[in-house]
């Protein structure tokens, strides 16, 4: 890596040059940046000489024009709440924000799309959504900042993956601004286009490494009438897997999430979210949205009533209202908690067999156990699409130690064949793991693909490969 992570470098000329090409305000420097943070947990600032806020796509494309001829590397900003270090930014790099690039340019409740500008957030987007009785399925604790352009760019996956899928299943159509300036119109909306290579799916999960998002045409669906969320606590990991194989059944499920104990246990500190007896091995959050309130209700009760009378169940609560709804998501979505009772902790973001998620846990746990003299851990995740997080605090010096614990866990996640980012993304962090985790003809053609579109490396270049 090129630059210094703390030693902001002078304004150079190219910058002078953009901050009169874009205007007053477009240019920060100084302070300005200082004041920012790269990502949401280290809060580690730019340490770029300037930061770029184009308002439009042909700023963009002439931001990166001008820094192509000069050779200078970029690191794109959506809404920084990505974990994964990908916006990490060094001295030797300008950083180019969409945050002004936020205007919701169009609803089509006809179509059932929305074409929007990259630096919106998903928050704004669900409401602009709603307003339209139509709903946007990518939801994700971090959807007051998370941007659509950040959200494609990693593809982020979310809550209720299990019924909509991921970004990817809810992308129509991008532009995109490449790495020397060029703009790709790829801004389809129709769900059958089968003109040519599909190219926006190249883009999608590309962690901002062939190029900048700058539009995306949403993928929409009707608003769900129904909501039936419920928290249940259960005593083995076999009675988990096997309330998923029947909530599966229910047509409406749209999210499983699953938190092992030790999650619990400490989020459960907070007394408005101690729902259940905190005393059991694990917690499951079960959600059904569907369009039909009644017959919705009855199979969603039913469902849980049965798994009681069947043992599967030790405890459970059933939320009446879209307030007691939002209180049991808050279980699930306590990562505030987490930073501030085990803080600093490094967290893992994997797949594995569903079946065998418990098994990875107690390999990890018992792993770690062996490598570091005090360690704790939690585990909690979308169990329904096979992702788990862990964190892990081994003292006071667990960043320092971030390599030694990252080999143990996946050195364990190896063994099983799991995936090893779920939804995060590579980013900086998990750029040494992904040989070991592609084959090699597999990482020479993702390497080819970032050359065919940027030759000199210029954007996001410490992102996903090595240099
Ligand atoms: C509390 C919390 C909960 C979270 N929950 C989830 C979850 O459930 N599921 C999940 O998948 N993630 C989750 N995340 C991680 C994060 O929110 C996602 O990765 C999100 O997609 C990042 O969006 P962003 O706009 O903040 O992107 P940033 O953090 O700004 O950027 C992320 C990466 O995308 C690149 N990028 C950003 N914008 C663009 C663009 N316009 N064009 C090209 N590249 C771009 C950046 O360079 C960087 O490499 C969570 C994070 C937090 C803090």
């Amino acid at each position: 890596m090129t630059g210094s992570a703390t030693e902001p470098a002078e304004p150079s000329e190219l910058v002078e040059r953009l901050s009169q090409a874009l205007g007053s305000g477009a240019v920060l420097t100084g302070e300005d940046i200082e004041a920012r943070s790269c990502d949401p947990f280290t809060h580690l600032p730019p340490a770029s000489p300037a930061l770029l806020r184009p308002r439009s796509t042909d700023e963009v494309a002439a931001i990166l024009a001008q820094c192509h001829a000069a050779g200078q590397p970029v690191v794109i900003h959506g809404g920084r709440t990505g974990v994964a270090g990908g916006a990490i930014a060094s001295a030797s790099e300008l950083v180019v924000s969409l945050e002004r690039m936020n205007r919701i340019i169009e609803v089509d409740p006809i179509g059932g799309t929305m074409t929007v500008e990259a630096g919106v957030a998903i928050e704004a987007v669900q409401d602009a959504a709603a307003a339209h009785g139509l709903f946007y399925p990518i939801d994700l604790g971090s959807k007051g900042t998370a941007t659509v352009g950040g959200t494609i760019a990693t593809n982020a996956g979310g809550n209720r993956v299990i019924r909509w899928g991921m970004t990817r299943q809810n992308i129509l159509g991008l532009e995109v601004v490449l790495a020397d300036g060029t703009v790709l119109d790829l801004l389809n909306r129709f769900i059958k286009n089968n003109t040519g290579y599909d190219l926006k799916q190249l883009f999608i999960g590309s962690e901002g490494t062939l190029g900048v998002v700058c539009k995306a045409v949403l993928r929409l669906v009707p608003g769900p009438t129904s909501q039936n969320v419920a928290l249940v606590s259960l005593d083995s990991f076999a009675k988990v897997v096997e309330l998923l194989g029947r909530a599966r059944g229910l047509p409406q499920l749209s999210a499983f999430e699953v938190m092992w104990q030790d999650y619990y246990a400490i989020v459960s500190g907070d007394p408005a979210r101690r729902l259940v007896d905190p005393a059991a091995a694990f917690y499951v959050l079960v959600e059904a949205m569907g369009y039909d309130e009644e017959n919705d209700r009855d199979a969603f009760t039913g469902l849980l009533e049965q798994a009681f009378e069947d043992g599967l169940v030790v405890d459970a609560v059933i939320a009446s209202s879209g307030k007691q709804a939002e209180d049991i998501w808050r279980v699930r979505e306590g990562s505030e908690i987490l930073v501030r009772e085990m803080g600093p902790f490094i967290s893992f973001d994997i797949s594995v067999d569903i079946r065998r998620a418990d098994e990875f846990v107690v390999a990890v746990r018992a792993a770690l156990a062996d490598a570091f003299d005090a360690c704790r851990s939690v585990a909690f995740g979308h169990l329904g699409d096979s992702n788990i997080h862990i964190g892990v605090h081994v003292g006071p010096d667990t960043r320092e130690r971030t390599h030694e614990i990252e080999a143990c866990v996946y050195g364990v996640l190896r063994d099983f064949g799991g995936a090893l980012t779920a939804e995060h993304g590579i980013g900086t962090l998990k750029r040494d793991f992904l040989p070991e985790h592609v084959s090699p003809a597999a990482l020479a053609t993702m390497r080819q693909v970032r050359r065919a579109l940027d030759p000199d490396n210029l954007v996001n270049r410490h992102v996903m490969f090595e240099s």
